[in-house]
């Protein structure tokens, strides 16, 4: 049996889209699932500009989430160069065979010829397709232009009758009417092929057995098989993916912060949630497992599982799955990750960052909640003495004014502001005075921190906060109470 080669082939844009990254790793999944190769090709043909770090922006975002190619740019391989800029003299000869074989043919219409004709076509309401008009040359006259310098382009003769069929992976047969191919252009007045054309031929050199991408080549692909029929090659399979959509009518956009890889690592998303998320974005594994690592993804992958339907991409989904993936990190990770968080609004101020990051470890769904989860330790927010109210812990601003005089000389007395100290003192002077433990913490918490959900409680926070903070929020908060 023939290896299984894959390939991702992005165009170097400078930046992943999720469609993109999601398309790789089916692409990964499939070549590792079979024992086969996955492949990295640049497709910089056609590129109006050359995008600064664009490639690196590919190369860290495939090797950040783990998935290694066999054969690319930079790790080499038997079928390179593998940057389609480099391979530019490679194409020019496969047309010269196909006009040979009368599968392709010179076209000599200048681009005014073209817009006249298309203009005309428009005005008729007509879609403007290529007339094969140079088809009709003689071959004494194609070679008197040729022989002349006269600018020409390389065209793919498509049938015009009859219909383009093919069986994609998933979904199943497709057929195109021949009357709506165009003649495309394979090699441009410069010599150089167009993407179309350098996609094919690279395909074929490279070996690639399943060609694995967005849905929106599968109309292409008909005129793509004409190519390898016309050469006498074999056609790959296909695996076309649906698109990724937001939701069932919009595609996730540049424009809202979605549509990008970077988006949600610079949020802070785990690469690792977003990877497994992304693997259930238009694939399921037949049963209701949602964790996978790569390798237990690789293990369930199966192109029959793939769906047809957009896959949508659920924000409030990834960011459960991105909690999850959060809670069961390794903690030193986790505070490594959280810290320049934590930093935003405490640098400076000498917080326990791993007593916070205790705390905050199972509390944080995307690390880009940190800092609101814990501005209040840097400021005291602004609250009403309402907050104090609590039916069950039976505590109102009255008794909060109470028993805060209660605590705050306990509290000062404490020599040794650590949270064990915190707690024992503060506990047995609430035992002897007969009260609930929740009457005197709660407003504790309220009077400390200026809100009723935190990370942690009253002594936690006490002990972050550090003594001075603490008493003199208590001081403001007993102060405000009149
Ligand atoms: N370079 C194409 C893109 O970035 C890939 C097309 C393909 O996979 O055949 O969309």
């Amino acid at each position: 049996m023939t290896e299984v080669r894959t390939r991702f082939a992005p165009s170097p844009t400078g930046f992943m889209h999720l469609g993109g990254v999601r398309t790789a790793l089916y692409a990964y999944l499939f070549a590792k699932k079979n024992g086969g190769k996955f492949i990295l090709r640049i497709e910089d043909t056609d590129q109006e500009r050359f995008v600064e770090g664009a490639t690196e922006v590919i190369y860290d975002t495939l090797k950040g989430c783990g998935m290694d190619w066999d054969e690319g740019p930079d790790v080499g391989g038997d079928y390179g160069p593998y940057v389609q800029s480099e391979r530019k003299h490679m194409y020019l000869p496969y047309a010269q065979e196909l006009v040979e074989k009368g599968a392709a043919y010179y076209c000599f219409c200048t681009k005014e010829e073209l817009d006249e004709r298309r203009a005309a076509a428009e005005a008729k309401g007509e879609v403007f397709k290529y007339d094969k008009h140079c088809l009709n040359l003689s071959k004494e006259e194609i070679q008197e232009k040729l022989d002349a310098g006269t600018p020409y382009v390389i065209r793919l003769n498509c049938p015009t009758e009859g219909e383009s069929a093919y069986d994609d992976e998933v979904f199943g047969h497709i057929s195109f009417p021949n009357s709506d191919l165009d003649d495309m252009v394979l090699i441009k007045q410069d010599g150089m092929p167009t993407y179309n054309f350098a996609n094919v031929i690279d395909d074929h050199l490279m070996g690639i057995t399943h060609v694995l991408r967005g849905m929106e080549y599968l109309s292409s692909t008909p005129k793509y098989n004409l190519l390898y029929k016309a050469f006498g090659w074999e056609i790959p399979k296909y695996v076309h993916l649906t698109t990724v959509m937001r939701d069932a009518q919009h595609k996730l956009s540049k424009r809202d912060g979605d549509a990008y890889y970077s988006d949600f690592i610079e949020k802070g998303y785990l690469k690792e949630a977003l990877i497994n998320y992304l693997a259930l974005v238009g694939w399921n594994p037949g049963d209701d497992r949602e964790f996978f690592t790569m390798d237990e993804l690789i293990d369930a992958f199966d192109v029959k599982r793939l769906n047809t339907s957009p896959g949508i991409f659920d924000v409030t989904k990834l960011t459960w799955m991105n909690a999850q993936y959060i809670a069961k990190m390794d903690f030193d990770a986790y505070l490594e990750m959280a810290t320049p968080w934590f930093d935003k609004v405490l640098a400076g101020k000498g917080m326990d960052y791993k007593r916070l990051a205790e705390l905050m470890q199972s509390r944080t769904e995307v690390f880009n909640r940190i800092p609101d989860m814990i501005r209040f330790l840097a400021e005291m927010p602004e609250f009403s003495d309402e907050l104090y109210f609590h039916k069950k812990m039976k505590c109102d601003a009255q008794v909060a004014k109470e028993n805060l005089q209660l605590v705050l000389p306990v509290m000062e007395g404490i020599e040794k502001w650590n949270e064990q100290n915190i707690h024992d003192i503060v506990m047995a002077a609430i035992q002897e005075s007969g009260k609930k433990n929740g009457a005197v913490l709660w407003p504790l918490r309220i009077a400390i921190s200026g809100q009723a959900n935190t990370p942690g409680g009253a002594f936690e926070i006490a002990y972050l906060l550090g003594k001075d903070e603490t008493i003199r929020r208590m001081k403001d908060s007993l102060a405000k109470l009149g």
